[in-house]
């Protein structure tokens, strides 16, 4: 295959582009190697085209936003990964609505909220992905969703054109989404908050943000919670009562502070955090009669 069109077609609005581009950097669990042809997506006119691009030849791409939900092969990815970057993150509040480019950090968009005395997205304060990415995943924390907040996006549809779509049409439930199912590029999300006073939505957030930082293991990389939560329980708990916490495979472990992340403990690989994603399961599946299903995408 050859990137070098792709590269100089997203280079024309100003992106930047890599060949054979190291993916650890880019993700939360700091593993992956190195993708054919990285882009740099700026704006939604570039988004646009690279998708159209990579589908008009039957190029592989895939959409990265914080990679904080992602577990990359140390092969890397065969194809063109189309990075939502940084320049693609703006966000603005209009009276009760907040509009987010695919790249918007979603902490950004919580002090953006604030700031407007907004509330509703203090649940999200502390969940280290792209609006793009919350969206697709439906991401929650803390008894709140992005369904809850979201009231319409853009994406870009099967011709490669930029279409509205509302909530309803959206299918969010646990950890699913339309964009999911039909790997649908997200370009853009809006929210719909309600007036609140700025003192209780900063305590609101500083508090989930401290629930966070003595729950979870936030000093190693990881990808957040590794498992879904099966139904009527939780993932961390079946680990628990199975003796799994610590599990170790390579530099890959269960963590000993929250047991429903795996995190890297130093130069852990693909291969290693798929051994303990494996004896956890198989354990779990073995004492509890419940299968776990993988929350964290892998890639390769
Ligand atoms: C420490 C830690 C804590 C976490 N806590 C939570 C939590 O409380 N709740 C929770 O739900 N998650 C949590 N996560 C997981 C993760 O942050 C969320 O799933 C987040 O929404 C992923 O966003 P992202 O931009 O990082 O997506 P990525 O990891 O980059 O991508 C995830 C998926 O979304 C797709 N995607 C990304 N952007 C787009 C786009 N613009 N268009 C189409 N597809 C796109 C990717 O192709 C991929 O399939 C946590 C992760 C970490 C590391």
């Amino acid at each position: 295959m050859n990137f070098r069109e792709i590269a100089d077609l997203c280079a024309g609005y100003g992106a930047e582009t890599a060949f054979n581009e190291p993916l650890a950097p880019y993700t939360s669990f700091k593993i992956g190697g190195p993708c054919d042809c990285m882009v740099k997506v700026n704006s939604r006119e570039c988004f646009g085209a690279a998708v159209k691009y990579c589908r008009s030849k039957n190029i592989p791409y895939y959409i990265i936003g914080k990679g904080s939900n992602i577990l990359v092969s140390g092969e890397g990815l065969r194809g063109v990964v189309i990075l939502i970057s940084s320049a693609f993150s703006a966000i603005t509040v209009e009276g009760e609505h907040i509009t987010c480019e695919a790249g918007a950090p979603l902490c950004r968009v919580c002090i953006a909220a604030r700031d407007n005395c907004l509330t509703g997205i203090e649940f999200a304060y502390g969940i280290p992905g792209s609006a793009g990415g919350a969206l697709y995943m439906n991401a929650g924390a803390y008894m709140g969703e992005m369904s809850q907040i979201v009231e319409s996006a853009e994406y870009i549809d099967e011709n490669g054109e930029i279409k509205e779509i509302a909530l309803k049409d959206m299918d969010l439930s646990y950890r699913h989404s339309i964009f999911s199912e039909k790997n649908l590029p997200i370009v853009s999300v809006k929210i719909k908050l309600n007036k609140g006073e700025y003192d209780k939505i900063n305590d609101r957030m500083n508090c989930l943000m401290d629930r966070r930082k003595n729950a979870q293991p936030l000093e190693y990389p990881s990808a957040g919670s590794t498992f879904k939560r099966p139904q009527g329980d939780f993932a961390a708990r079946l680990i628990d009562v199975c003796g799994l916490k610590g599990t170790s495979c390579g530099g890959a472990e269960v963590s000993t502070k929250h047991s429903g992340f795996v995190i890297n403990k130093g130069n852990a690989t693909f291969e290693d955090v798929l051994g303990v994603i494996d004896i956890v399961k198989e354990k779990v599946y073995a004492d509890t009669g419940v299968m776990l299903e993988c929350e964290v995408l892998i890639l390769k």
